[in-house]
């Protein structure tokens, strides 16, 4: 694990355990800070160890100028935009070593920077493939065993607690975001399609998520030990970089669409072209957590007034205030319309039976199963990569003549 993913790991972790803390559940706080001493004792790893020190530095020094932030009392935007920017500030700093690392090894040196594993994350089909050769063959993939974990981290938010990885933690998402207040800087209007174009252009990521699985489940699982020790699979994520890199003609082309998408209209690109996007929208109509709307404190029911603040703040262009509960598969539980609310017993995250999440618990949640998962498979030896580098090294030289 490198020192960025360690730093990122532990700060996530820590600042949990505080949130934990001050939300009064402290043996979840105790409980947590003793599987992460306990984790720190199996590895002794020293990046762990000097990441556990700058994390508790960061987290003290936040606590003397922004104590709120620390205890998770500030508003909900406020605590998922610093979320977000955090982790897309990671990715970037993880986006970069794994360059300089690919960039040593094609020069025949070895690398002084080890790769990045979280960047298998990138590779959701080699996960998925991992994934089924762990249930119907019992193997454990050693190239890129990170890319299992990570396809499993999301499948569980997605599950438990919605699209919540994209409404707080995905870097993309928040690209996009930036791009569309960029456009709408320069053109102010609005271009909110009609239904009729909408819908089929929601489902475009449902037919890339299709194509996803066909590749994963068409393959036979006797074909999976061979593929996963092709030299193919042993620089998916060389081959992968190489695609965004050296981009041809036709791909130049769906990169313009995805941008003019993300520009066009807000959350364009996760909300028509994103495979991860629709596994989690499928999947969150599984999790029990849904934005609902108490009739009995809704200003519409309740006082006969008119309101439509949620529904104005919402991202995903979702009509919260004729609902009672939000099904929809746009939702990303970014709480912008429980903060958008004036009155504060209206709207919530909850259960069915009313168990309430709050954007402290929320993050809580996400940071636990972002974080833990690969902590404690790291603690097991199912993170690190186990490619000899002298073997990525002889292969990123003939990395355009390795196909399928
Ligand atoms: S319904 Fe609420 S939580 Fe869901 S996307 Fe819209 S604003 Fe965010
Ligand atoms: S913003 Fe709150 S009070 Fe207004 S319609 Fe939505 S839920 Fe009701």
């Amino acid at each position: 694990m490198t020192i960025i993913e360690s730093v990122t790991l532990m700060l996530a972790l820590m600042y949990s355990i505080s949130l934990l803390y001050w939300s009064g559940k402290k043996w979840g706080a105790l409980l947590t800070g003793g599987l992460l001493i306990g984790a720190l004792a199996i590895t002794l790893y020293w990046p762990l160890l000097l990441a556990l020190f700058i994390a508790a530095i960061g987290l003290a020094i936040t606590n003397c100028y922004h104590p709120e932030l620390i205890k998770g009392t500030v508003r909900a935007n406020t605590l998922r935009e610093v979320c977000q920017h955090l982790l897309a500030l990671s990715m970037l700093l993880v986006g970069l070593q794994f360059a300089a690392n690919a960039a040593l090894l094609k020069m025949g040196i070895t690398p002084w920077l080890m790769r990045p594993d979280v960047g298998d994350g990138f590779l959701p089909i080699a996960g998925g493939i991992e994934l089924k050769a762990i249930i119907s063959l019992g193997i454990w993939d050693q190239n890129h065993p990170a890319a299992a974990v990570m396809l499993t981290v999301v499948l569980l938010t997605g599950l438990l607690c919605k699209r919540a990885f994209c409404g707080w933690a995905c870097p993309l998402g928040l690209a996009g975001e930036y791009l569309y207040k960029l456009r709408k800087r320069v053109i102010k209007r609005e271009f909110l399609p009609p239904a009729w174009v909408d819908w089929p252009l929601r489902m475009l990521k449902y037919l890339l998520l299709a194509g996803f699985f066909y590749i994963i489940f068409s393959m036979p699982s006797a074909s999976i030990p061979q593929y996963l020790n092709s030299h193919y699979h042993k620089i998916a994520d060389l081959k992968m970089a190489l695609f965004f890199i050296t981009p041809g003609v036709v791909t130049l082309i769906c990169f313009g669409i995805i941008l003019a998408l993300a520009a066009w209209r807000r959350q364009g690109f996760c909300r028509y072209i994103c495979p991860y996007g629709a596994l989690l929208g499928l999947l969150s109509f599984l999790s029990p957590f849904k934005i609902r709307r108490n009739t009995q404190h809704c200003l519409i029911e309740s006082k006969g007034m008119s309101c439509d603040k949620c529904t104005r703040a919402c991202p995903a262009a979702i009509s919260v205030h004729t609902q009672k509960h939000i099904r929809s598969d746009e939702c990303q539980a970014c709480m912008r319309c429980v903060s958008a609310c004036p009155k504060k017993e209206a709207l919530h995250l909850s259960t069915r039976n009313g168990f309430t999440l709050s954007a402290r618990g929320l993050t809580i949640m996400l940071f636990m199963l972002l974080f833990m998962l690969p902590l404690i498979a790291y603690v097991s030896g199912f993170w690190v990569s186990q490619t000899p580098t002298e073997m990525r090294m002889y292969l990123i030289q003939h990395l355009n003549a390795i196909g399928h």
